[in-house]
């Protein structure tokens, strides 16, 4: 579903990427750890096209993504990515938040938009909230109406970049909470977090980037098994 194969990505000399490895099979969820400017976010905004890497090849979902051009189009409807800071649009209300993509984008009608509002604020469990303005909602609501609004364009794959590091810990827990009913509805999903708990709970694998590179991968068990020195390091120092 989303492979990587040797990509390097520098900014001017600065190495960020140095042969990332990475596989995805469909319905997998993927923990993605490391430190600090290890290059997950990077990475996640290669997959996604938004930054062009030197060297190796990135194939999502039958996409190469090098070899598309300008027009990515095709490969945003395929991948749905949800960044820390959710940037709705506050002049519109949950629900217009939710479907101006669809209908821009894809050009959905009214109507079909109005029922994957319904469905995809059903997902989240913020349906009671569609006639609302963002500034009316809590931090985790508003998260998860990113969450909806990137479902709504019907992703084959979701990316997640600390979604829940802005949020105070007691909103945390309903943002998880809705990508753990996400994961297991089959969701294919890489999560870069923090949250070892959640990694460990929802997770069917973990990666663990180091420096541009993986450096340790494997089942959420790793997390109390770390094999190297810079995972276990991790664990205990970094998080
Ligand atoms: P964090 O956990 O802090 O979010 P990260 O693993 O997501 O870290 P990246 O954001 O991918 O790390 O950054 C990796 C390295 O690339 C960092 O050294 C960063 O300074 C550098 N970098 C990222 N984006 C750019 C950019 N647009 N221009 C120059 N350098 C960049
Ligand atoms: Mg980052």
């Amino acid at each position: 579903m989303v492979s990587l194969r040797g990509v390097h990505k520098s900014f001017g000399d600065v190495e960020v990427l140095r042969g990332l490895d990475l596989d995805v099979r469909m319905g997998e969820v993927i923990a993605l750890l490391g430190r600090s400017g290890s290059g997950k976010s990077t990475a996640l905004r290669c997959i996604n096209g938004l930054e062009k890497i030197q060297r190796g090849t990135i194939t999502v979902c039958g996409h190469e993504v090098a070899r598309m051009g300008r027009d990515l189009r095709p490969l945003r409807k395929d991948v749905g990515i949800v960044f820390q800071s959710y940037n709705l649009f506050p002049h519109l209300t949950v629900e217009q938040n939710v479907t101006i993509s669809p209908k821009l984008v894809k050009g959905v009608d009214a109507k079909t938009a109005s029922l994957l509002a319904a469905d995809t604020l059903a997902r989240v469990g913020l349906l009671d909230k569609r006639d609302a303005y963002p500034e009316q909602l809590s931090g985790g609501q508003q998260q998860r109406v990113a969450i909806a609004r990137a479902l709504a364009m019907e992703p084959k794959v979701m990316l997640f970049d600390e979604v829940t590091s802005a949020l105070d810990p007691e909103l945390t827990g309903e943002v998880l909470r809705a990508m753990e009913r996400l994961a297991r509805d089959g969701m294919t999903m890489i999560v870069v977090t923090h949250e070892v708990a959640f990694a460990r709970k929802v997770a069917d694998r973990v990666v663990f980037m180091y420096r541009g590179q993986i450096r340790e991968t494997g089942p959420a068990s790793l997390l109390d098994t770390p094999q190297t020195d810079e995972l276990k390091q991790f664990l205990e120092h970094d998080l």
